[in-house]
């Protein structure tokens, strides 16, 4: 199956989804990791096009760890809004990656970014085949299986389906470190990770062994799988 994972900012699918990717990626799918931002607002230290190469980079060395292709649609950070050009960029990447499955943000999260983002995959997701919807990619004719991440911590979130990353748990780590940049940027934002870099690494880590313990194996991340009508195609499981 061809994958895809997008999130609103460089650093939300590997906050997120990393192990489930890795698990795929080593089952022998094709992953590709995009952002809808390049997380060009991202550093108080930095110039905005600076923090977004460095963040488009980090995003692009993170994806080479699993094999996967990233790509950044390059639009504003926190502000991004939905016009006819950004429907139509979105309906041309899922056709790029001729998506199966697609996985991105809650539709309840705590940042508009992310809500957005997650709010056009689901819209485009049934227009993927509908050919006067005219892209530089031709019409692909597969409604995707579209499954949401949960917010950062997990506020509101019940999960439907649980993938076990056990194994993984360390690939998503590495692919975490990738985000050099957003661990000074975490620590100076948030309250609760105030003055410990490494804090943003504990409160995954949390996360992780938290959904854990709710499945049944040490490490895991769970979804939630949109049931809107059209987006459920596939009977059988086709989480890795
Ligand atoms: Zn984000």
């Amino acid at each position: 199956m061809n994958i895809l994972a997008i999130g609103a900012h460089p650093d939300d699918v590997e906050t997120m989804c990393a192990g489930t990717l890795a698990k795929y990626a080593a089952q022998g799918h094709k992953i590709f990791i995009a952002t809808a931002t390049s997380g060009n607002i991202g550093s108080a230290r930095h110039s905005m096009e600076e923090i977004a190469r460095i963040r488009k980079q980090e995003a692009a060395n993170s994806a080479a760890i699993i094999g996967a292709e990233y790509i950044c649609l390059d639009y504003d950070d926190e502000m991004f809004y939905e016009t006819k050009e950004v429907r139509l960029a979105f309906i041309n990447l899922v056709r790029h990656c001729k998506a199966d499955v697609i996985f991105t943000h809650n539709p309840e999260d705590y940042n508009p970014d992310h809500e957005l983002t997650s709010k056009i995959i689901n819209d485009i997701a049934v227009m993927i085949p509908i050919a006067h919807l005219k892209t530089e990619e031709p019409p692909h004719d597969v409604i995707p299986s579209i499954w949401y991440w949960e917010p950062v911590n997990g506020m509101n979130f019940q999960p439907t389906d649980y993938v076990d990353i056990t194994d993984y748990y360390e690939t998503k780590m590495k692919m975490l470190n990738c985000m050099e940049s957003q661990k000074a940027w975490m620590s100076d934002n948030y309250a609760s990770l105030r003055g410990d870099e490494e804090r943003f690494f504990d409160t995954i880590r949390i996360l992780s062994e938290f959904r854990g313990m709710q499945s049944g194996c040490k490490y895991a991340e769970g979804f939630v799988r949109a049931l809107d009508g059209m987006r459920t195609r596939f009977t059988e499981r086709v989480l890795p």
